[in-house]
Order: C-alpha cells, then structure tokens, then sequence
C-alpha cells in the first residue's frame, strides 16, 4: 500500500489530516534519506514545493534507530555526527537533544587496550598511547597532516586547482604516505586503527589524499584536538523525523521506487513503481537522485547519464560494515572497566571491531536493564563474517568479544546483527580514484535538468549526505525561475 505519512505543516502547527501526493512537483526527489530529507528541508524554507519519493516502507535510509521491547533503543545504521559536519548545525536548528562526546575514544594497539584518558586534553590523551619520542613524531605528523588537509580544504571549498603537492597526494596511497614519514610503528598503528573504522576499508586502498580528508576528525587543530561527536538521545532516527515534520502533507510518498527518469525541453519525467505492482508517472521541471551509487544503475536514463558520470558511479565502491548488538546483563560492566574506567568505546583492531556502548544514549533512565553493546565490525572484519549465517556471527563476535574482555560471553543475554557489505563509499587508488578528482566533480554537476547527490558523491559519512542536500539546495534555488514552466504535453508525460 502506498503510504502517505500525516505531517506537520511548515508553520508547526497542529498535524494536516494526509493529503494525495501531486503527480507534478517543481523538484522531484528520489530517495528519502539524509540527503533528500536535508534538501526538502531547505527548499521548502526558500518556498520550492518538492516531492520525495522512496522506495522503502519508511524514512531515513542509512539513518534508522531500532527499538528492543524493552524499550532501549541502538543505531541499526549510522552512529554519529562530528563537529564540523553541517548535520550538526541542523540538528542545533531543530533543537533535537544532543550527547556529546570527545572525538578520540580507547583504542587497542598490538593486543593491548589503552585507556581513553584526558577528557579532550591531547597531552594528557597523547601521554597514555605513546612515549615521548612517539608523541613528538605523532606532533610532527600532525601539524604537516593539518597543513595539508587545510589546504585541501580551501581549494575544495573555493573550486580552485589543487596545488602540485597535492594532486601528487591523489597517486599515493594512504598506507605509503604515512610509510614515507617513517613514523615509530607505534603512531602509523594508532593512525591506521584510528582511519579504517571510518571509511569502512583498508587505508592501503584510498589515496592519501582521501585519507588526509578522513584524519581530520581526529588531529589536533588550533579549534581543538579533533572534533567532538554527537547522538541525538533517544536515536538519530528523531534526526529525519524532524526533518519530515516540516514537509508539507502529501509531500512524501513511501513504497515509491523509482525506476525510470526522462529529461524533455521543459521538464522530467519520473516512472515509479507503487507499492511493487502499480505504475506511476510523476512529472516535475527539475530531478535530484539522492540513491547511493551502487544502486543508480538501478534506474533508466534518459538521455543516457554522460559518460565521465558513468566511469565515476561505476569506479566508486563501498566498503562493508556489519553491526552487532549484544544485550549484556549490567553486573558484567566492571568487566570493560580498567582501573575503574569503562573504556568504551574502544577501537579493537580485532574481529570485535569498535565497540560502543550505547547504553548512556537511552532517552529514560531506567536501572538496572540491559547494557546494549553495539560492535561496528568494518572493513576485513566486516568482509570475514558477512556471508556466514547470523549464529555463526554471533558466535564469532561472542568470542571476539570475550578475547577482550574474558568472561562477558557467559552475560550475553541476546544479539542482534545487522549486515551491510555496501555501507559507505570509497574511491578505490587502484581505479585511478580520489574523492577529489575530476570524475568526482563531474559526478556533482547537474545534466541539464538532472542532480545526482547524496553521501556516496561526497565522501564516507552523513556528513557528505548534508553537504550535498545543502549544495543541491543552493544550486536549485539559483535556477528558481525555470521551475515556474510547466511539462508541456501530458501524452508525452505518460509514455
Ligand atoms: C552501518 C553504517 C554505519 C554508519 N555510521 C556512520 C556514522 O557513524 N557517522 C556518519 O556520519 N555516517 C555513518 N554512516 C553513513 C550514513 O549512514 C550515510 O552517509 C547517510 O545516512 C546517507 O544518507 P543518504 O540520504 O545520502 O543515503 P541513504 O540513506 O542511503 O538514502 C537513500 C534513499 O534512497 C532510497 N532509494 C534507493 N533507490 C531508490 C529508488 N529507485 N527509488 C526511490 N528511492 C530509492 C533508499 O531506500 C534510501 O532511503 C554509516 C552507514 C552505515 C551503513
């Protein structure tokens, strides 16, 4: 069935009873995740009417908080959001409640855990990974790693060239470029454990360049020592909702896959498949596809998307993530405690991949339930399990988890796992590719009539979900005068 969702006008008053999407939108918006939400969002404020049209019985794509039946509640998907994200920004402007955390967490360097320690100090932090030696060369590292990623950031913000240096960063590895610095190992340790749980493959495999835009969540910088990260308390699932309370009725269909987009003179013309049984054709003067790029294949062009945009979407990959979530009884916390410290999160390095405990993020307070431990397994730890069947994966993770903290299997009480061998985007060096180069833009420049955005055309976070909505946004709102003409012939409309 198809489903209208009842929302609540943009003035924020009382909830509209469901009204019947239009067939006809100014801007039609395929998919209604972060991005497309995000886009909405801003063109309704500049007063551009849209339609979001996803293929999913509900909202949010790879935002989707989940409720266990006791009512503790886990991040199926993403987890959080760091500072300098627009996300954050957004979040602040619907005033949703917010847990804020250091960037850096404990971390597990050759099988041993060290301890998060300093409450964001760097020294303090520093001084519990490295000797003296390793934390004047990690100080080094940062300040060139800092130069550069400010660079890079300039140019990418202005549309400038990039200077020589770095577009030699585009043909190097990540792996090398630290190599090249001859770093005690203990340092290229903590960067590559630090890197590869955020971009969800291994940093051999992504430019240097690619890398250097990945470290800065976590180098010191003259704003602080990384950026802080955010939840939002009671799930980031109340991050879209928020986003969709401000749609107009009738201004989002659910079950709405999109499979087929033409381009006239005048407009587009968009082919859904309702509910998996009945077409629709929308039309509309402006489309943005906000699916991830390993899906856009999925759906007729026409005229054909051009050829560079094709090389970019088809020498894009993602990497995998799968996401354990094991009930714990609460008497085994002083288990992940050292000294009396709980040290999650932690990232293992190990098959238990970074593991959260999510428990502090619950909206109510109710004692004593459940620990909720979420382990992000990502890259080779993801790839290792994600074909064997679920009780394999848990009994995996079990033990992964037990090699860590001996004697917290037996508290297990239940799991619940999530795969994703297609989680975020990466830009493989073995293909030619950085984030940054010219396939990469060619991908975010609009074909006539046609955006293509979303995170996967940005970088491997929400954040690149937000920048393009936002982006995307802007550029619409600068073409406002052609979203007044209408699609001229019905017929055609149909076909
Ligand atoms: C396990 C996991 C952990 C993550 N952790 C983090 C994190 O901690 N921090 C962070 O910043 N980011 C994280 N991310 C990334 C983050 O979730 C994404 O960057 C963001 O949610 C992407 O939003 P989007 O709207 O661009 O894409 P999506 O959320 O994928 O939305 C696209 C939408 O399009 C719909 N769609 C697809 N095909 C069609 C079609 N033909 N017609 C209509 N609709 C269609 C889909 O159903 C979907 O709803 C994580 C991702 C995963 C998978």
């Amino acid at each position: 069935m198809l489903v209208v969702l009842a929302i609540q006008s943009c003035s924020g008053g009382n909830p509209e009873p469901p009204t019947t999407p239009s067939r006809d939108a100014p801007v039609v918006i395929v998919g209604a995740g972060l991005t497309g939400l995000t886009l909405a969002y801003e063109l309704n404020k500049a007063g551009i009417n849209s339609l979001l049209l996803e293929a999913a019985p509900r909202l949010g794509g790879r935002v989707q908080t989940i409720t266990f039946a006791d009512g503790a509640t886990a991040e199926a998907h993403m987890e959080e959001f760091f500072e300098r994200s627009p996300a954050v920004a957004l979040l602040r402007e619907l005033n949703l409640p917010l847990s804020e955390d250091v960037a850096h967490s404990s971390v597990r360097l050759d099988g041993r855990i060290h301890p998060y320690q300093g409450e964001g100090a760097r020294d303090t932090y520093l001084a519990g990974i490295f000797n003296e030696e390793e934390r004047a060369a990690f100080l080094r590292w940062n300040t060139k790693a800092w130069n550069l990623y400010s660079q890079l950031h300039a140019s990418h913000e202005a549309g400038t060239p990039l200077t020589p240096e770095l577009d030699a960063l585009m043909h190097i590895n990540f792996a090398e470029f630290i190599a090249r610095d001859e770093l005690p190992h203990k340092v290229s340790e903590w960067i590559r454990v630090t890197l590869e749980p955020e971009i969800a493959i291994e940093w051999d495999k992504i430019s240097a360049l690619d890398g250097l835009d990945e470290m800065r969540l976590f180098l010191d910088s003259p704003e602080g020592f990384g950026e802080k990260n955010y939840h939002v308390l009671g799930g980031n699932t109340l991050f879209t909702e928020g986003l969709a309370a401000h749609l107009r009725p009738g201004q989002l269909m659910t079950q709405a896959r999109v499979t087929a987009i033409e381009q006239t003179d005048s407009g587009v013309k968009v082919r859904v498949l309702q509910d998996d049984r009945q077409f629709l054709d929308i039309t509309g003067r402006m489309v943005v596809v906000t699916v991830p790029v390993n899906v856009l294949g999925r759906i007729q062009f026409s005229p054909s998307l051009s050829r560079e945009k094709w090389r970019a979407i088809q020498t894009t990959r993602m990497g995998s993530y799968v996401k354990v979530h094991f009930r714990v009884a609460p008497e085994a916390s002083p288990l992940w405690e050292v000294n009396g410290e709980n040290v999650l999160t932690l990232l293992s390095d190990s098959p238990a991949g970074s593991i959260y405990d999510v428990t502090d993020l619950q909206e109510d307070e109710q004692e004593p339930r459940d620990r909720v431990l979420t382990l992000l397994l990502h890259a080779r730890f993801a790839r290792d399990v994600m074909n064997l069947p679920v009780d394999e994966m848990r009994e995996k993770s079990a033990e992964a988890l037990d090699n860590l903290f001996p004697g917290i299997r037996q508290h297990i009480r239940s799991a619940e796992i999530f795969v994703y061998p297609q989680a975020v985007a990466y830009w493989p060096l073995e293909l030619g590719r950085s984030r940054f180069d010219a396939l990469a833009n060619e991908l975010r420049r609009p074909q006539g009539r046609l955006y293509i955005g979303g995170d996967t055309t940005e970088n491997s976070h929400s954040e690149g979900a937000v920048i393009a909505g936002l982006r995307i946004a802007r550029q619409i709102i600068e073409r406002r005068g052609e979203l007044r003409e209408r699609v001229d012939s019905p017929r055609a409309a149909a076909r």
